[in-house]
């Protein structure tokens, strides 16, 4: 997601990126120090422990916010429960700027203009849901199976149980390709040296039902042209399949909740 939004296509300026997840320089964001410091303060997680996909979440996004939001222009949202209110991301989106209505022939099947309105800042979208009680149910996994061909789709945050892996995508409709990126590696302060070892050399898969059924279903939005996209797609499968798509998503916020989650700065 980092490398999409920073436009980074290039291998030598990869290593702008893999540097924010540096664990020898405590001036990085992503630090497994820095990991540890908030799991610790905020769900008393040892090191070693596992992360559910609602804590790591929680905690990616709050040093996002300390350490990069302004500076990139990406913030991070994350809805639990399967819920997404389009509100919320139109407003992060346009830093709080009002949203101009108008009557362009195309808005009528926009959530927003994304002609009279310019976002400022990317989205970095997280939905917390659970597909099942102990296993995931089969029409749900068909549901998350269509949520993974999105064009804006960056991943599953999600394991098998006692497991955390990254769902990439699906291969032959009933098995995950995942990345397992659990090596312990002698520690390197300098990047160029161990820039490899940020990367998985392999993938794998498993079956989709043994997954475990909480899930963190991630996308990436650019703009208000493909956050439109994003809600197009994301109508057409609650019209597809009604009571078995499992995101409850409406424009607006009700008034008995409260806003997508963020834990306090800890720094
Ligand atoms: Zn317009």
């Amino acid at each position: 997601m980092l490398r999409e939004h920073l436009q980074i296509m290039t291998q030598d300026k990869m290593t702008e990126v893999i540097n924010f997840f540096n664990d020898c320089d405590k001036t990085q964001p992503f630090s497994i120090h820095n990991i540890s410091k908030i799991a610790r303060k905020e769900y008393g997680i040892l090191p070693g422990d596992w992360y559910n996909p609602s804590q790591i979440s929680l905690i990616l996004s709050t040093l996002n916010q300390s350490y990069l939001e302004n500076k990139i222009n990406l913030s991070f949202l994350i809805f639990n429960s399967g819920n997404l209110f389009f509100d919320q991301i139109i407003e992060v989106m346009m830093n709080g700027k009002g949203v101009t209505y108008c009557n362009c022939p195309a808005v009528k099947k926009q959530l927003i203009c994304d002609k009279c309105n310019n976002s400022e800042r990317s989205i970095g979208l997280v939905l917390l849901t659970r597909i099942g009680l102990d296993s995931p149910e089969e029409k749900y996994l068909h549901v998350l199976g269509e949520m993974m061909k999105f064009k804006q789709f960056k991943g599953v945050i999600g394991g098998k149980p006692g497991k955390a892996l990254y769902f990439l995508g699906l291969h032959n409709e009933s098995s995950f390709i995942y990345l397992d990126p659990h090596y312990v590696q002698t520690a390197n302060g300098d990047i160029h040296q161990i820039k490899q070892s940020y990367f998985c050399g392999s993938f794998r898969t498993c079956k989709a039902k043994n997954i475990d059924p909480s899930v963190g279903i991630s996308y990436y939005l650019r703009n208000l042209t493909e956050l439109n996209q994003f809600y197009a797609e994301i109508i057409k499968l609650r019209e597809t399949y009604q009571d078995d798509f499992f995101i409850w998503a409406s424009n607006e916020t009700p008034s008995y909740l409260t806003k997508s989650i963020r834990i306090s700065k800890c720094f």
